[in-house]
């Protein structure tokens, strides 16, 4: 996995643009020094500028675009610039092997848990009212494209703030990890400077509901029975459905998908006494909310009827 470039570097894009356009071998020298520069700042290692502008210089990369520049065409270069500043990043981080603790992975959101933390619930280190899930079938960003699609298969995250999407445990006052020395391994395996640490790692056995409720037969039936009364893929084939032939009576069905839902959920509160808390996890979250992520939004209208509108 690549470092992408454009978490790094902001470069502005008339210049970029003009940069690609008139070829000129002086501009480009002059753009790579700044974007190096603004590189080093990101990862907190400026004094480093001469030591990584050696190294660049010596790229085999730099070396043939800073040779070919004037003689490729602008979408060339357009490529080329990018796949020169992901190069230049990863140089920049062989500098720096080691975590800052700079909390800007724990800014970007919360960790999944894999199959070994599950010791962090067992010990009470964390507990149910501070993990959700993500169910089976919720659309998220699957790609680097940021293409939306159905999760593969169920994960259990921390819960983030809010507001700003931050790791609940990240406090921002210090910046600092709140569990440090209970962080999961997800946390442990993260390394900047070496993303396929983490990718590597990726592939483990993930937690999910079940391995966390083990015995609990009341609880894994109430899972069993939200699953399959809200079974997302079904929510996620309807939407398709909607999006590619217009057809609205679908709504209808994805309305009593979300009723059930929300009886489920009164049924987990009042029956099982599970508190309000708790239920991100044991249910996911309410599909009144996954379905933003379609454009649709939940609305009563005057008589107090509930039906599915755009959400603007
Ligand atoms: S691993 Fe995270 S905390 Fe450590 S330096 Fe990288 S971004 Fe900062
Ligand atoms: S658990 Fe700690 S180290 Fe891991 S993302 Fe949250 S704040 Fe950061």
């Amino acid at each position: 996995m690549k470092h992408n470039s454009a978490h790094f570097i902001q470069l502005d894009p008339a210049l970029l643009q003009d940069l690609f356009q008139s070829g000129k071998r002086k501009d480009f020298v002059d753009q790579v020094r700044q974007a190096l520069r603004q590189i080093l700042v990101k990862l907190q290692v400026e004094s480093h500028y001469d030591r990584v502008t050696i190294l660049v210089k010596r790229e085999p990369c730099y070396r043939a675009l800073n040779n070919t520049w004037e003689q490729i065409g602008p979408s060339a270069r357009r490529q080329k610039w990018y796949e020169l500043m992901d190069r230049i990043i990863q140089i920049a981080y062989s500098t720096r092997p080691y975590c800052l603790r700079c909390g800007a992975c724990c800014r970007l959101g919360s960790p999944s848990l894999h199959l070994r933390d599950g010791d962090l619930l067992a010990r009470g280190m964390i507990s149910i009212r501070q993990i959700y899930t993500l169910r089976r079938g919720e659309p998220v960003r699957l790609n680097i494209e940021g293409k939306l699609g159905p999760l593969p298969s169920e994960l259990i995250k921390f819960k983030e703030d809010q507001e700003k999407g931050y790791c609940r445990f990240y406090t921002e006052t210090q910046k600092s990890c709140a569990i440090y020395e209970n962080r999961p391994s997800q946390c442990r395996f993260q390394q900047c400077w070496n993303p396929e640490a983490l990718e590597e790692f990726w592939r483990e056995q993930k937690l999910t509901r079940r391995d966390i409720l083990k015995n609990d037969q009341d609880l894994i039936e109430l899972v069993e029975l939200h699953d399959e009364q809200c079974n997302l893929e079904e929510l996620h084939e309807l939407f398709i459905h909607l999006h590619n032939t217009g057809d609205i009576t679908v709504l209808n069905q994805a309305l009593e998908i979300l009723r059930k839902d929300v009886a489920i959920r009164n049924l987990a509160t009042t029956r099982l006494n599970r508190q309000e808390e708790e239920l991100d996890f044991l249910l996911g979250r309410p599909l009144a909310e996954i379905i933003r992520a379609y454009g649709l939004k939940v609305e009563r209208d005057q008589d107090g009827v509930y039906h599915l509108a755009e959400d603007r």
